[in-house]
């Protein structure tokens, strides 16, 4: 089958190889002049599949009006005139139950999993190297509250079987040596072995190479215009290079995915959660992080990329907006030098910003729409590093008209009409 694949970030880019893989004539097209400079860029590097939970959970927003009030504060709000920001948050909020949490946390969890399990499958078959480590996630907890509450995660961690370690201070420092002079900041940290780290944007670009290797086609700074439907199929898309058309369409925008498929009819719960990262040339490898440290308190991950740290964090809904905040840098350079002073070149630190395709469940949406011919692979939010590969190959499975691995029917959009 002939199919684009509209985007080409880390989602797109692994749509692209398990369908070239499947056997399909594969176009991915996108208007940066490269694979994986979106939100797939400098996100922070975790492949957490023990990590994996909705921000929306029982207690979320009371604590959320606490953490605008923090001076380093995870959350920012600026409303907006635009009711998509306030259906969203409404559409978040009734996320904010026990139940919804446990199913929602589950469906992502099994996606990471799965995901996780193919990207090992990936680096095997193929050599390909992307700064990785497999060396777990510590979620390092400064308040005895903090560990008090692990008990929902733990829940889920069981059922999934995912394993888990929970540590006293010493035990974070064992598992994470660079922490050994903020010991007494730590009350404890719960360790997700399983857990791996990697550069989403290099880990894109190669995988896009190989991809290319295997007959797919890359069109680079080619701007998609919109689509074009006739009854229940799309027919083409309009692009700054002129008109395509294919016999089947991937949509993989990230956070502008929504207003690509607007004028069709469809309605795509999908809001951009602004997020921003620093990352630091390591100045002395023994001081800094083996792998990923997620500072529960500020709500940032610090994450080991070979010769780099990688700080990200913050969640911001300013709609659009891209501009670079100083005191959200402020923020991440904090988190970093109370765990680990001395580790990190910080002031020659790269600042960048990206927006993470949200959804108010936190879970992706992979699979059909109404239209018979346009199938989605979007909303990622926080966690599109970790779940990519999982996503492209399920998609390609559906696509190919093979049963998928994992469950995958409550992936798809029509979960939201239930
Ligand atoms: C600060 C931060 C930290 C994060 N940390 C992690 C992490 O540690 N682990 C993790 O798993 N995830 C993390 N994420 C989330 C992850 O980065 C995203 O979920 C993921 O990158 C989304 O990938 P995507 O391919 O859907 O979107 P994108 O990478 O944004 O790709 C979409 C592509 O569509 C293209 N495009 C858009 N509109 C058009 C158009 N009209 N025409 C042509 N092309 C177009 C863009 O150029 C872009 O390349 C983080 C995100 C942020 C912001």
């Amino acid at each position: 089958m002939k199919i684009i694949i509209l985007g080409g970030g880390v989602v797109g880019v692994t749509s692209a190889w398990y369908l070239t893989q499947a056997g399909h004539a594969v176009t991915v097209i996108d208007r940066q002049p490269a694979a994986g400079l979106g939100t797939s860029f400098a996100n922070a590097g975790q492949v957490s599949p023990g990590y994996s939970s909705p921000w929306a959970g029982p207690g979320v927003p009371l604590k959320a009006v606490r953490w605008l009030l923090m001076a380093h504060r995870p959350f920012v709000f600026r409303p907006m005139a635009d009711p998509r920001q306030w259906r969203w948050l409404a559409r978040m909020l009734a996320n904010c139950t026990s139940a919804a949490y446990d199913r929602n946390k589950g469906r992502m969890v099994r996606l990471a999993e799965y995901s996780r399990d193919l990207l090992d499958e990936l680096r095997a078959g193929t050599g390909l190297a992307y700064d990785d480590r497999q060396q777990g996630t510590l979620q390092v907890f400064r308040t005895q509250k903090q560990m008090d509450h692990l008990g929902d995660d733990l829940r889920v961690l069981d059922q999934y079987k995912v394993p888990y370690e929970i540590l006293d201070a010493a035990g974070c420092v064992r598992a994470e040596p660079g922490l050994a002079a903020a010991r007494d900041k730590l009350v404890g940290g719960l360790r997700l072995p399983g857990d791996q780290t990697g550069d989403a944007h290099i880990f894109t670009q190669r995988l896009a190479a190989m991809a290319a290797e295997r007959g797919a086609t890359f069109l680079y700074d080619t701007t998609i215009r919109g689509l074009r439907r006739e009854d229940r199929r799309l027919t083409g898309i309009d692009t700054s290079r002129g008109r395509m058309d294919a016999d089947a369409y991937v949509l993989a925008l990230g956070s502008f995915s929504p207003a690509m498929v607007r004028a069709l009819g469809l309605d795509l719960p999908i809001y951009p959660v602004k997020g921003y990262s620093i990352t630091a040339p390591i100045i002395d490898a023994t001081l800094a992080p083996v792998s990923t440290v997620m500072d529960e308190t500020y709500k940032i991950a610090i994450t080991r990329l070979g010769d780099r740290i990688r700080v990200g964090g913050t969640a911001e809904l300013a709609g659009f907006s891209t501009t670079l905040r100083a005191p959200r840098r402020a923020t991440l350079e904090h988190s970093l030098t109370d765990l680990f002073a001395g580790a990190g070149d910080v002031p020659s630190a790269t600042f960048w910003t990206g927006l993470r395709p949200m959804t108010p469940d936190g879970t992706p949406i992979i699979g059909p729409t109404a239209i018979d011919n346009l199938y989605l692979n979007t909303g990622h939010g926080t966690l599109g590093w970790t779940m990519a590969c999982g996503s492209g190959r399920v998609l390609a499975d559906i696509l190919s008209a093979r049963k998928p691995d994992i469950a995958y029917e409550d992936l798809a959009l029509a979960r939201y009409r239930a």
